[in-house]
């Protein structure tokens, strides 16, 4: 009886109205940075994930600007084809060297990489144990893969174990986690993972968006803060987050990263990383490699800014990492709080089902070493003013 054959499109978009679930996008105006650009209004920003504060960093800019006049804008072709240009195999050198990997591969995103690199490693016939909160592009690369795939409960090694004795009739068997859980900003137990793979003779993947940049030694991820480089097979990354730029890479065995330059279909179907995104990524390595200034700032931003949070009386849930759930309880309750600090100058997102469970509302606030000790505390005066207004604190 419908009218239009798309008249539920409308109709779901209008639910989701309803329910306060519709997604209403915030559009900037200026450069990505610790404060920013909307509707005319400056604020602050607490919503990127800029971690290192590089997306406009004068260096960056500059090493974009000049790989553009020297090589153009675009690869031209996938990278098997014409596209892979000396940028992409300098980024790549650069990225294992400073990950110590045995090699790395780009490509056009994080998300990229995880559809590339799953179903590489296993298809039918195998099995693949994830967490039950990984990222939605490990979700769908196991899809992908056609593999059966087994969800073990969240950070939990005992239910791991569990489910690898009760799946041993398969080929080949993978184990794969995010490294940070960016909704919570706790991270997984990796070296007890990495232990039942060796044990259950499984390939263990990490997927460290969240890590690259943060984590480890001088940003160097997960893999280098356990000290677990040659144990765990593959890594997944971004240089979406913490590289400020945009394009994933994956990490790890070299007979993996050879693979993949055979058999992973975005590699091989869809074109490389830009030249002004492969030049700014070289220099965020090299910047990286300098100095541990900006992830120590990171850090002690985010402890500053989690500690004095508690002092108010605020909950921030389970984080140990710069990452600070502000936990609220009800989507209404989170939504009202975000307007409100929005009216104060901060833009702080509040987070709620699905993407959290049902009554675990929150404002998720991404710290970055591009926020000064004024910007903090210019934040932390917003928050205990809503806090105050809504009651949540005293
Ligand atoms: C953000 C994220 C991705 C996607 O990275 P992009 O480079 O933005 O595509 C993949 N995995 C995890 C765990 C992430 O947090």
């Amino acid at each position: 009886m419908s009218q239009n054959k798309l008249d539920w499109i409308t109709d779901q978009l209008e639910s989701l109205k309803a329910d306060g679930l519709y997604n209403n996008i915030r559009t900037i105006d200026s450069p990505m940075d610790a404060w920013v650009t909307i509707d005319g209004r400056k604020v602050q920003n607490f919503c990127a994930n800029n971690y290192l504060g590089l997306a406009n960093h004068p260096r960056i800019k500059q090493a974009a600007k000049d790989a553009i006049d020297k090589y153009g804008v675009g690869p031209g072709a996938v990278r098997t084809i014409a596209g892979t240009m000396s940028l992409h195999d300098q980024l790549e050198a650069d990225l294992a060297a400073f990950k110590k990997a045995e090699a790395c591969i780009t490509l056009q995103s994080g998300f990229t990489a995880n559809l590339a690199t799953i179903p590489a490693l296993v298809g039918k016939g195998d099995v693949i144990f994830s967490d039950r909160l990984n990222h939605a592009s490990i979700i769908d690369g196991c899809r992908l893969s056609r593999a059966k795939i087994v969800a073990y409960e969240h950070n939990s090694p005992a239910d791991l174990e569990e489910k690898l004795n009760e799946h041993t009739d398969y080929g080949k068997r993978l184990i794969v986690s995010d490294g940070v859980f960016s909704m919570d900003g706790d991270i997984a137990p990796l070296p007890e993972l990495v232990e039942l793979a060796e044990k259950h003779g499984c390939i263990i993947m990490v997927d460290d968006a969240h890590g690259e940049g943060v984590m480890g030694n001088g940003g160097r991820g997960i893999v280098d803060h356990f000290g677990l480089h040659g144990r765990v097979d593959v890594e997944i990354g971004t240089l979406s987050k913490a590289f400020g730029v945009v394009g994933g890479l994956v990490a790890g065995k070299q007979e993996i990263i050879d693979w993949l330059r055979q058999r992973g279909r975005p590699f091989l179907f869809s074109s490389a990383m830009t030249v002004p995104d492969t030049a700014a990524c070289i220099e965020a390595v090299k910047i990286l490699q300098e100095s541990t200034e900006l992830v120590d700032r990171l850090w002690s931003n985010g402890e500053l800014f989690k500690r004095e949070m508690q002092k108010l009386g605020f909950d921030t849930g389970e984080t140990v990492t710069p990452i600070v759930p502000v936990m609220l309880g009800e989507a209404a309750l989170a939504q009202a709080f975000s307007r409100k600090l929005f009216e104060e100058g901060v833009f702080a997102m509040s987070i709620g089902f699905p993407t959290v469970p049902q009554g675990k509302a929150r404002i998720r606030v991404m710290n970055s070493a591009a926020h000064s000790t004024d910007d903090l505390e210019r934040a932390l005066s917003a928050f205990e003013k809503v806090g105050k207004e809504l009651a949540v604190i005293n």
